[in-house]
């Protein structure tokens, strides 16, 4: 349903608050369950993500089920007028099926069984697990599907995680069979295979790469991890086809995750393949506020960068499907957030597309590995401590920004990110080992519009490059020939491009490319990068550009020009004089190649002239220190303009007019004062604008 061109990704028309909630850990509890309801309306919270790990409960035994707890929890949640989340259970299952099927147990790439425990430790090719999921997911649908406080569907857990037992191994032949069309020649020829003398007779002497076998073949690394995620989505598919029979209303998603503190893309699954199966992204986020290796504003960068990615996936509002109102219990140092904080990260969620801020947990549990992980109700079972709080202040926020449902973002600039550049360079036994740092370099790129509070779409490499003023690729080490041409296409039909050292080397199977740079890439850019030099750390070299001189570090491409301009060179080595950064006019657009790494002060300077070139403006002019950021949601009528302090002083902002906040419907002068870490939203209306 649109409506002034917002996107409802749920039925609900309301920002959604609550989290994961796990009742069935507290059953011989009423008194708790009772607290619950009273403690969900003190904290506003209004949606509940319930059955995620519930398995042994609503199945005890085989063919036995328990729903009775959960019919009363969909009552009383309806009762409070909540909506639930519904998981299948296929994240974690009973001991008994691992028991009775052991078939269901992964096999790890040391081509060790697994013992049942843990989580996600199921093969995902098994029959029988298959089968098992699918019955309990039918049964949860038969029975919930038409209760009105059913909201969507969340299909397992955070799916990760491989197997290499015999029906995985048999499986994946089967995807190489299709992929290669029978034709193993083919495949020996992709993957080079006369390397090593590891040329294959019979698809049956294929297997998944291991430590005790084979690693080296980077294009067998590449397609088993394309497998791997086809394998997961043909899992996921197997589980929703009860849901999508019996309750085809219903939206269906899957919680994505992000790697490591980096904030980085989460690597194991290409999501750009696995969101075109699901009808809402929603994914956990769990960044290390106030650590001590980066500032607040930076890690609010790499925030925004990968919300950026993730609702770019879909081009709509995602889903926060699980944070923490304070700490979690996984990190290094488990540190608290501090004042302030749990309503500015929740509302640069917002800002970057979040319909929700939900958590991991709602109750914090009494056992287990997660007892310390923050949650909305501590161990004290109180509303009076300064988290529960937090969580209400949030909830009530949150309730105001009802209008701000389902507006989208929109960007003039978009940046690149592919999964499987990201496994083939990884992969890439060249270059720095320990320098390539690929997502981080995406980072980079962003962050000089995110200081400038330009909005960003990060792309994938099948979407839509028209859409875009600016386009950057930084560090395509894969680009297939298809891609190369849709690059062509977009810059020569009007688009700006700029495009980064260790670019269009290998083709889709991890085969490099013979003579020379891709032709199309050379049309496109009128320059040849010849060599790839990559330094150490205390080497120095510097690129000057436009009058001022600029650090690089790691790598260095030495360019031989045709028909580009050279922009920027080297000022010392054996490269001294020669050109570092290029530009040409190709057709009606333009390309830029950056060939060396350069930092911050470059980008910011180079990006600028871009902006100005192309016309690119921020969401709004905001005059404001460093650290603070300016994101916005818009429809057709309003703009929903999100003014956020990611600083630990105090940050004077000047706009152009008094405008009013949405949150407090006071006015808000044309210059004012955000304390550390507040944040305003600010309403602006087409017709005043
Ligand atoms: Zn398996």
């Amino acid at each position: 349903m649109s409506i002034h061109g917002k996107t409802f990704v749920t039925k609900a028309k309301h920002m959604l608050h609550g989290g994961d909630y796990n009742p069935d850990q507290w059953l011989d509890r009423p008194d708790i369950l009772a607290d619950d309801l009273h403690l969900m309306k003190l904290s506003h919270s209004n949606t509940f993500s319930v059955g995620i790990f519930a398995w042994s409960t609503l199945e005890p035994k085989e063919g036995v089920y328990h729903f009775e707890w959960l019919d009363d929890i969909f009552e009383n949640i309806h009762k409070i007028g909540g909506n639930i989340i519904l998981a299948t259970p296929s994240g974690a299952r009973p001991a008994w099926l691992s028991q009775k099927y052991p078939e269901v147990l992964r096999v790890d790439e040391n081509r060790v069984k697994q013992l049942h425990g843990g989580r996600h430790n199921h093969c995902f090719t098994s029959e029988v697990y298959r089968k098992k999921t699918q019955q309990i997911n039918r049964l949860l649908a038969k029975r919930y599907g038409n209760h009105p406080a059913l909201l969507m569907w969340h299909i397992s857990n955070e799916y990760s995680g491989e197997c290499h037992c015999e029906k995985c191994q048999e499986a994946f032949r089967d995807w190489l069979k299709s992929t290669y069309n029978n034709d193993l020649d083919a495949l020996n020829k992709a993957w080079w295979t006369s390397f090593w003398s590891h040329t294959y007779t019979d698809w049956s002497q294929i297997e998944s790469p291991s430590p005790i076998g084979e690693k080296g073949v980077h294009g067998l690394n590449l397609d088993w991890r394309r497998f791997v995620t086809d394998q997961t989505i043909s899992f996921f598919e197997n589980e929703i086809v009860p849901l999508k029979e019996l309750t085809p209303e219903i939206p269906i998603t899957t919680n994505f995750m992000a790697d490591t503190f980096d904030l980085i893309p989460f690597q194991a699954l290409d999501y750009s393949k696995f969101a075109k199966h699901l009808d809402v992204i929603s994914w956990d986020a769990y960044p290390a506020w106030h650590n001590d290796w980066e500032s607040t504003a930076d890690l609010a960068m790499k925030v925004g960068f990968i919300n950026d990615l993730y609702r770019s996936l879909k081009q709509q509002p995602f889903l926060l499907m699980e944070s923490t109102p304070s700490k979690v219990n996984w990190h290094d140092v488990n540190k608290a957030k501090r004042p302030g904080m749990h309503l500015l990260s929740s509302m640069q969620m917002i800002a970057h597309g979040s319909d929700s801020i939900l958590y991991f947990q709602w109750r914090k549990s009494r056992g287990s590995s997660e007892k310390f992980h923050g949650a909305v109700v501590d161990h004290d079972n109180s509303p009076n401590n300064r988290v529960f709080q937090d969580v209400s202040e949030v909830g009530g926020t949150l309730e105001k920004l009802a209008p701000v449902v389902g507006t989208n973002r929109t960007s003039e600039v978009a940046i690149l990110f592919d999964w499987e550049n990201h496994w083939a360079l990884g992969d890439a036994q060249g270059f720095g080992m320990k320098s390539k740092r690929y997502p981080q370099t995406l980072q980079q790129h962003y962050r000089t519009f995110w200081e400038r509070d330009i909005p960003v779409d990060v792309i994938t490499k099948e979407q839509n490059f028209s859409a875009y003023r600016l386009l950057i690729v930084p560090m395509l080490y894969l680009a297939s020939e298809e891609t190369i041409a849709r690059l062509k296409s977009y810059v020569a039909h009007g688009g700006t491009l700029v495009m980064t050292y260790i670019s269009g080397i290998v083709n889709e199977h991890d085969l490099t490319y013979t003579g020379g740079w891709p032709k199309d890439l050379q049309d496109i850019f009128g320059m040849r990068p010849l060599e790839t030099d990559t330094l150490y750390p205390s080497d120095r070299n510097y690129v000057t550009y436009q009058d001022k001189t600029y650090p690089i570090k790691d790598y260095a491409t030495i360019i031989e020009l045709e028909s580009a301009q050279a922009e920027g060179f080297y000022k010392e080595d054996f490269y001294a004089k020669l050109p570092a950064v290029t530009s040409h006019s190709y057709k009606g657009g333009k390309a830029y190649y950056i060939g060396a790494r350069l930092d911050d002060e470059f980008h910011r300077d180079f990006y600028s002239r871009l902006m100005t070139d192309l016309s690119l403006t921020s969401v709004l002019p905001v005059n404001h220190g460093p650290g603070v950021s300016v994101q916005a949601r818009r429809d057709t009528v309003t703009d929903y303009v999100f003014v956020m302090n990611f600083t630990e002083e105090k940050q004077t902002v000047t706009i152009q007019s008094e405008v009013q906040d949405l949150v407090t419907k006071e006015n808000v002068p044309a210059e004012f004062t955000l304390k550390p870490y507040e944040v305003k939203i600010l309403v602006y209306s087409k017709s005043n604008k």
